[in-house]
C-alpha cells in the first residue's frame, strides 16, 4: 500500500488505458518495456486481461513496494533534471481517483478496472514522415526505416487500426480522452467516436486532448471539439519556418502557419478550446530552441512545451559531441543571463542539464549516417536547414553498404 517509501508512485497504471496502434496496452505513452515483459494486446484478449498483463502487474507491484520501474526512466530522468514529469502531471489529475483497494497488493491485478483516462493511439496512419518517428506510429516510414536498419527484404507497413473498446468508452465515467496516432485526424473513426459521445450527452463531462501534427485542422472540426468540457489541442511542431519541414517532412511551413492561425482563432471563439505547441527537443532543433520559443510567443501568443527526445538515441542531444554541446551551452547561457522570462530560463536550464548529464557521442556516426539516408531519399540537404551542422558532416565515413553514395 501507499506509504512513505512510495516517492515515485504514479496513478497511470491504476487509472489509465494506454493503447498503441499495434493493440498493445501499456501504463502510459512514454513507458518503455525495458525488461521485455509480456504485454497485453487488445487484438488478442479482453481489456481486463490486457490491463492485467505481466507488464502491467509488474509495474504496479514495483510502485507499491517503493521501487522505480525501469520502464519509467523518462519520468525519472526529467525529474532529475528538474522538470515537471508526465508522472507528476498524471498524479495532479488522477491520484485521488486511483482506487488502490481495487488492486490485489500481492498479484498487482485489478479485476474490475475503473478507467479515468483513455490514451488511444489507435492508428499508425500518418500523412507525414518525421525523421525521429518510426513505422510503429507512421506507416509511411517503412521504406526509409528498412534502409536505415539494413533490412534487405522489407515489406511496407500497412495501415493498422486497432478496435477501440467502445463498450468501455460508453460504460466508464471517464474524465479524459486523449487521442494520438499516427495522425489521429486521418481516421474517420475519430470523428465518429466524438459524435457518439456528443449524441449521448457525455461530451460535456469529458475533456479531450488531441495530439496532432496540425496539417488536417479545419474550422469544422473545431465546432465538434467545442462541445466537450475542455479541449486541449497539442500541435506537434518542432521548429519555426522551413526547418520544421525538414524534420516533419513533407509538411509545408506556409500551411502549418495557416493551421496554427485557424487554431488560434478557434481558441478565441470557443472558451473551452486551448492550444499549445509541443516541440520535441532533439539534435536537429536544439540550437534554435530560444528562437522557436520567441517566435511562437511573438506571432501567436501561444503556450509552448518542450519535450526531451530519448529515442532513437542517435537523435538525442546527449549524443552531440563535446564541442557542439559547448556551443549550445554558450548560446543558452547568454540567453539565460539576458532574459527575464522565467519559463524560458527554466526550460533552457532543464535541457542543458539533460544534455550534459551523459556523454553518448559514440552515436554521432549513426546520426550522420541516418541523416544522410533521409537527405538522399527526400532530396534535402542538412546544410540548407541547419547550416551550423556543416562541420559535423565533412569527415565521417559511411559504413553501411546499403547506404546511398554520398
Ligand atoms: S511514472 Fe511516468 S513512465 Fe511510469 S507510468 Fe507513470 S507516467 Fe508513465
Ligand atoms: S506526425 Fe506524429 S505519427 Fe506522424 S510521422 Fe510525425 S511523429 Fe510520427
Amino acid at each position: 500500500m501507499l506509504n512513505s517509501k512510495n516517492t515515485f508512485f504514479c496513478a497511470a497504471p491504476w487509472t489509465s488505458l494506454c493503447l498503441y496502434p499495434t493493440g498493445n496496452v501499456t501504463p502510459c505513452c512514454i513507458f518503455k518495456n525495458s525488461n521485455f515483459l509480456e504485454v497485453g494486446n487488445l487484438n488478442k484478449m479482453s481489456v481486463e486481461m490486457a490491463f492485467n498483463s505481466p507488464l502491467m502487474v509488474s509495474v504496479r507491484q514495483e510502485m507499491l513496494s517503493g521501487h522505480i520501474p525501469t520502464g519509467c526512466l523518462a519520468c525519472h530522468l526529467l525529474e532529475k533534471a528538474g522538470g515537471d514529469s508526465y508522472r507528476k502531471k498524471i498524479n495532479r489529475q488522477y491520484l485521488q481517483d486511483a482506487n488502490l483497494a481495487s488492486c490485489d497488493s500481492k498479484s498487482g491485478e485489478i479485476a474490475k478496472p475503473e478507467f479515468q483516462f483513455f490514451d488511444l493511439a489507435f492508428t499508425n496512419s500518418c500523412n507525414l514522415r518525421c525523421r525521429m518517428c518510426n513505422d510503429e506510429f507512421c506507416n509511411g516510414l517503412a521504406e526509409e526505416i528498412a534502409i536505415i536498419n539494413n533490412f534487405e527484404n522489407h515489406k511496407s507497413t500497412a495501415t493498422k487500426e486497432v478496435e477501440i473498446p467502445e463498450e468501455y468508452l460508453n460504460k466508464n465515467k471517464f474524465k479524459m480522452l486523449k487521442l494520438q496516432g499516427g495522425e489521429p485526424l486521418t481516421s474517420p473513426r475519430l470523428i465518429s467516436i466524438l459524435k457518439k459521445l456528443i449524441k449521448s450527452g457525455r461530451a460535456k463531462d469529458i475533456s479531450l486532448q488531441i495530439n496532432t501534427n496540425a496539417t488536417l485542422l479545419s474550422e469544422n472540426i473545431f465546432s465538434i471539439f467545442s462541445q466537450f468540457k475542455q479541449c486541449w489541442l497539442r500541435l506537434s511542431i518542432d521548429a519555426w519556418g522551413k526547418r520544421n519541414s525538414y524534420i516533419r517532412y513533407p509538411s509545408k511551413w506556409s500551411d502549418i502557419f495557416d493551421k496554427i492561425s485557424i487554431a488560434k482563432h478557434s481558441s478565441k471563439q470557443y472558451e473551452n478550446i486551448n492550444i499549445e505547441i509541443v516541440t520535441v527537443i532533439q539534435i536537429y532543433n536544439i540550437l534554435y530552441m530560444p528562437e522557436i520559443y520567441r517566435n511562437f510567443k511573438f506571432y501567436f501568443g501561444v503556450e509552448i512545451h518542450f519535450q526531451l527526445l530519448y529515442e532513437p538515441i542517435y537523435f538525442s542531444i546527449q549524443s552531440l559531441p563535446k564541442d557542439f554541446k559547448k556551443n549550445v551551452h554558450d548560446k543558452f547561457t547568454q540567453v539565460i543571463s539576458s532574459s527575464n522570462d522565467t519559463y524560458l530560463i527554466n526550460e533552457l536550464q532543464i535541457v542543458l542539464n539533460h544534455m550534459t548529464e551523459k556523454d553518448c557521442s559514440e552515436n554521432m556516426d549513426r546520426f550522420i549516417e541516418v541523416t544522410k539516408i533521409f537527405d538522399k531519399t527526400r532530396e534535402q540537404q542538412i546544410s540548407d536547414y541547419c547550416p551550423e551542422f556543416h562541420s559535423l558532416f565533412t569527415t565521417k565515413v559511411n559504413s553501411n553498404p546499403l547506404l546511398p553514395k554520398i
